[in-house]
């Protein structure tokens, strides 16, 4: 799994994370059409138009919530604070990376993926005209992030979540892209299920180390998986269901 997952990554991304600079900077990249709604990628600054509506972009505005910026920095901040403690005879030890104090890494990750669910979904209704009040309600009725990608998902789509990024991904490959938003997910499931072992039963020694570079792996897939719902759901342009 995390193999394939290594194999999707877009190359920018792959840069990024080998040189050390912010991960969230890769977010920079992505713009909203004001027109249509639709997230794509900056190709230029200067004398720009949108590549689906074909209207005049302007000064554009960054896509992403800034409560995603704010997580994927905390995240990286963790992944390269180096863990040290002094042993009894007075020597600085430093820890290896994966230890069990990086168990930050995998709440931060499993806070990002339910941030952005939060956030694709109140766009989603505010698309479909649905009063704030109606929105905050269903929100808060289905506040776990099971039943927001379950019943909330399905009654504001039309579509299951499974079918969805199966599309997803069956568009994406079509359009030459290698990203599997099913492993992406599957990925998640995981660490959601040992976040809520960890949180609820202060399981620290059973979460699976390796969890922690994935996570760290998968903070790309998680943007793109939600930049594509966002295309596909929200975007006005979402007539021609581009992935
Ligand atoms: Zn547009």
């Amino acid at each position: 799994m995390s193999h394939d997952l290594k194999d999707g990554l877009d190359e920018r991304y792959r840069r990024v994370l080998r040189s050390g600079q912010s991960l969230a900077s890769i977010l920079l990249d992505y713009e909203i059409c004001p027109h249509c709604q639709h997230v794509h990628r900056i190709r230029a600054r200067a004398a720009r138009s949108c590549p689906v509506c074909k209207a005049d972009i302007g000064s554009g505005r960054i896509y992403a919530p800034l409560m995603v910026y704010s997580l994927i920095n905390l995240i990286q901040d963790l992944y390269r604070m180096e863990l040290s403690r002094i042993s009894v005879t007075g020597e600085r030890i430093v820890e290896r990376k994966g230890a069990r104090h990086y168990v930050g890494i995998l709440l931060l990750f499993c806070t990002l993926v339910e941030c952005w669910m939060a956030c694709f979904l109140r766009s989603l209704m505010v698309s479909h005209h649905l009063p704030k009040a109606d929105i905050d309600r269903l929100l808060s009725d289905n506040w776990r992030l099971e039943d927001r990608k379950g019943r909330l998902f399905k009654t504001q789509t039309g579509e299951a979540f499974g079918n969805a990024i199966k599309d997803l991904t069956r568009r994406n490959k079509e359009a030459g892209g290698d990203l599997n938003y099913e492993g992406v997910w599957s990925s998640i499931e995981n660490a959601i299920k040992s976040r809520n072992k960890v949180i609820h039963n202060g399981a620290i020694r059973a979460f699976p180390e390796h969890l922690i570079g994935e996570c760290v792996r998968n903070i790309d897939g998680v943007n793109q998986l939600f930049i594509s719902l966002h295309n596909r759901y929200i975007a006005q342009a979402s007539t021609s269901r581009e992935a």
